[in-house]
């Protein structure tokens, strides 16, 4: 008798999603070092000098379970809201909110609305509960088609995803837009507004998500800490929704979600305003940079409002040729998009290495191999 017979259909079925590899893996395996990674939209700051502080005060108590109510962060960070202390659910990184909310919303079969390309951990948690994604192709600039996505809820939708901005584009939905969009979004489906890359946004008119909240119950907004906050690696994410909606997302947890490390770091790093102002004006250094400079070589490089671009090289391999000049980005392929990488936003000089990289990468190309 095989394993395999007995697996859940919907599991068995599964493609796992593929994380950046760490810098060392990548580094062993071609034997080059002093390679920068550009490819997992990471704070190259690293995290608030506050936050450290704050983990080696807490280190002596790891013995103890962690508060699992996440009481001094949840006070915090809804006094910083402005929404109700119940208005929050906190996770092992906002991944672990998207489980939340797929184990307490989705029946196999429901069907999930989502932009595509987009995060890729939308369809393999609506797999993962044997859940039916339904992906809206983004319009020709990248943008959520948020008509064609309107028009794909069925009454066999229980859910749908917006992510604000878009990873692995980085364009934004505007205010406008959004509120034409939520107008004609039946009450009837959970709205998820993913908004990971919140803090890096610079457009005006970005929609206000938790103004939403009082008037469409059924909508849950993503954030994380994972991104301007520098603590990928502790891994705390939080769901901010109606205190019904919350309040159901709750039952779902387990009680120690988060751990006491996470929290402790969280608290710290939401009260740094300088390390968050600092990063955001490194981050919009470096997408100019990063503009001016790829289009210069000829490249497209998508408008974005988060910590990364999405960069139109023209040619497919440029992330395994950019792999061997040391320089670690995404490649796009697997969104059906093989001339496209995603480079996340790094420290200027790690961003000049890119961009001497692809001009040495481009300088080769044109000039003919020589005969044998
Ligand atoms: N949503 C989006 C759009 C993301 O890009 C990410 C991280 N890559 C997440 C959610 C999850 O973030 P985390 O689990 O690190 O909080």
């Amino acid at each position: 008798m095989t394993i395999e017979r007995l697996v859940n259909p919907h599991i068995r079925e599964l493609q796992p999603y593929v994380p950046g590899k760490p810098i060392e893996e990548v580094e062993r395996e071609l034997g080059i070092a002093g390679s920068v990674k550009l490819a997992s939209n990471e704070n190259p700051l690293g995290p608030s000098p506050r936050a450290l502080a704050a983990l080696g005060n807490d280190l002596a108590d790891i013995h103890r379970y962690p508060d699992g109510a996440c009481f001094v962060l949840r006070a915090r960070l809804a006094e910083r809201l402005g929404v109700g202390q119940d208005q929050l659910v906190f996770g092992c990184g906002a991944d672990e909110v998207l489980e939340l909310l797929v184990k307490t919303f989705l029946a196999p079969g429901d069907e999930v609305v989502m932009p595509w390309p987009s995060f890729a951990m939308y369809p393999i948690v609506v797999r993962g509960m044997g859940g039916v994604p339904v992906r809206v192709p983004l319009d020709a600039d990248l943008d959520h088609d948020l008509p064609a996505m309107a028009d794909a809820v069925s009454e066999r939708t229980k859910i749908v995803f917006v992510c604000n901005p878009n990873n692995p584009t980085g364009t934004s939905i505007g205010a406008a837009q959004m509120a034409d969009f939520v107008a004609r979004l039946s009450d009837d489906v959970v709205l998820v507004i993913d908004e990971a890359y919140f803090e890096f946004v610079r457009r005006s008119d970005f929609p206000d998500s938790l103004a939403l909240l009082a008037e469409r119950p059924a909508t849950l907004v993503l954030r994380t800490f994972s991104k301007i906050y520098g603590l990928a690696g502790l891994r705390v994410g939080y769901g901010i929704g109606s205190a019904e909606l919350i309040g159901f997302l709750e039952r779902a947890r387990h009680p120690f979600n988060v751990n006491r490390l996470a929290e402790a770091a969280a608290v710290a790093a939401l009260d740094d305003d300088e390390h968050a102002e600092r990063t955001r004006a490194l981050n919009a250094a470096g997408i100019d940079f990063l503009t001016r400079e790829l289009e210069a070589l000829g490249c497209r490089v998508w408008p974005s409002d988060a910590n990364f671009v999405l960069v139109e090289t023209g040619e497919p391999g440029t992330a395994d040729a950019l792999l061997r000049e040391g320089v670690i980005v995404r490649p796009m392929g697997g969104f059906g998009l093989p001339d496209h990488i995603r480079i996340s936003i790094g420290m200027s000089e790690e961003n000049e290495k890119l961009v001497k990289a692809l001009q040495r990468i481009r300088q080769r190309a044109a000039i003919p191999e020589p005969r044998s």
